[in-house]
């Protein structure tokens, strides 16, 4: 703590400096100064981190490791990750018998601790290492992460990734990946839905994806099919010649209708089976209001913002659920069955959205139903006592010594243990953003 006091202190000291005085020759090489402090302060972290990881139990980070960094320093998930995920490359292990051993990217770790590797720098290193094939021996790899960790300290971090590249091409000149190389890099990513309702789909996907993908749009996003434009959609047999001339959709608008229709035909099918309780199906909520005037928007189980014309839309497909409510008042259910009802699982996914916990943005689509009071004490399932809570928050529950509790507007408030308390939040509001508008205690987000 001293240590940290005296760090404090110095910064204090170094930007109070009056920097009126110095030239341009004496202002550049002060921007390196600040660039090495900033690069070397991870050095640190990566000790910290990595004895967490050997030593902490969940109870003790209440969660995940990940999600510990990501509550008490305030940063993204995604970072915070990032950072354990670096913290193991980078920072020192420790053997079975507890004997110190050297990180797995020695060279690009030592360039980090002198200041000579920054941020994108060290990104470029890690995903060049992470991505060679499985085939290249020890030596090579040692000794090529060592060539980069020298460049870095010459070049910018894409300068320094074209050279990655580069390298990657000498020492796989074929492109030769096995099924297990491809299988660590496939994946799909959804991003956030923007403020216009739009959202980007990311990914990599596998030769064998690709191929199925290609047989369904030969068929589905043919000119002529799928066209939601056209009164009644053409999504089985042959298109008409008038479809296909009236179909002025580009060669992308058309695989993605296509695509929609071929996951709404499984889901049609009724073949997934159920889901949490309810048959795999699209779930929207929205408000009589709304629904009246055809306007606004409805909300569905994913989490995801439908505007009121594609709720109607689908309503008109199969059957997927819509829950009305008017003005936030959900009918109450009684019950007294162990397991929620479909009814009351309906009923919390207008109610609570989502995980109740704090913070947490995982749709109720993802998540389980929690008994406020412990069943055993209550034996009834009423709604009013359920709330949502996603996995890995329900399972925090009991052993970590969280606890819950319905406040009287019907909002769950989570109690944090003493040792976990950090004065956060005890509500949830993620789900309810309109409800930040409105005049209240400040204590909802
Ligand atoms: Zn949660």
């Amino acid at each position: 703590m001293a240590a940290f006091d005296a760090f404090d202190a110095a910064v204090d000291t170094v930007v109070g400096f009056d920097i009126e005085m110095l030239t341009t020759p004496e202002l550049l090489p002060l921007l390196q100064r600040y660039e090495r402090a900033r690069r070397r302060l991870p050095t640190g972290e990566h000790a910290l981190i990595n004895k967490l990881a050997r030593e902490a139990t969940p109870e003790e980070l209440g969660g995940t490791l990940s999600h510990a960094v990501a509550e008490w320093t305030l940063i993204t998930r995604a970072e915070a990750a990032r950072r354990v995920r670096e913290a193991s490359d980078l920072g020192e292990r420790c053997g079975l018998t507890g004997e110190p051993l050297p990180p797995m990217l020695p060279a690009t770790a030592a360039a980090q601790r002198a200041g000579r590797l920054g941020a994108g720098h060290v990104s470029v290193i890690r995903r060049f290492c992470h991505q060679l094939p499985g085939f290249i021996d020890l030596d090579t790899r040692e000794h090529a992460e060592a060539q980069l960790a020298r460049l870095g300290s010459q070049y910018r971090p894409d300068q320094l990734a074209q050279l990655a590249n580069r390298l990657t091409d000498c020492l796989n000149p074929d492109g030769s990946y096995t099924d297990d190389d491809r299988a660590r890099r496939r994946g799909l990513t959804l991003g956030n839905q923007e403020t216009n309702g739009m959202s980007a789909l990311r990914g990599w996907i596998t030769p064998e994806l690709r191929a199925t993908l290609e047989a369904v749009w030969a068929k589905l996003a043919a000119p002529g099919m799928c066209n939601p434009t056209d009164d009644t959609p053409c999504v089985d047999g042959a298109p008409t010649q008038d479809a296909i001339d009236r179909d002025s959709r580009s060669s992308a608008q058309r695989q993605h209708d296509g695509l929609n229709a071929a996951l709404r035909a499984v889901l049609a099918s009724g073949e997934l089976g159920q889901h949490n309780g309810l048959p795999a199906s699209i779930i929207v909520t929205t408000s009589l209001e709304d629904l009246e005037a055809a306007a606004g928007s409805g909300v569905t189980g994913g989490g995801t913002r439908l505007p009121i014309s594609d709720v109607i839309r689908l309503a008109r497909h199969a059957h997927h659920y819509l829950a009305v409510f008017d003005k936030g008042k959900a009918v109450a259910l009684h019950h007294t069955k162990r397991l929620a009802s479909p009814g009351q699982r309906i009923v919390l996914y207008a109610k609570d959205r989502g995980c109740s916990a704090p913070g947490c943005n995982l749709p109720g689509f993802y998540c389980e139903v929690h008994h406020v009071t412990d069943y055993a004490h209550c034996h009834t399932t009423d709604v009013d006592d359920l709330t949502f809570a996603c996995g890995p928050h329900h399972r925090m529950l009991r052993p970590t010594g969280w606890t819950t509790r319905k406040r009287a507007n019907g909002d769950t408030e989570w109690i944090p243990p003493p040792h976990l308390d950090r004065g956060q939040p005890r509500t949830n509001a993620f789900h309810h953003p309109e409800e930040l508008l409105l005049d209240g205690d400040g204590d909802a987000l």
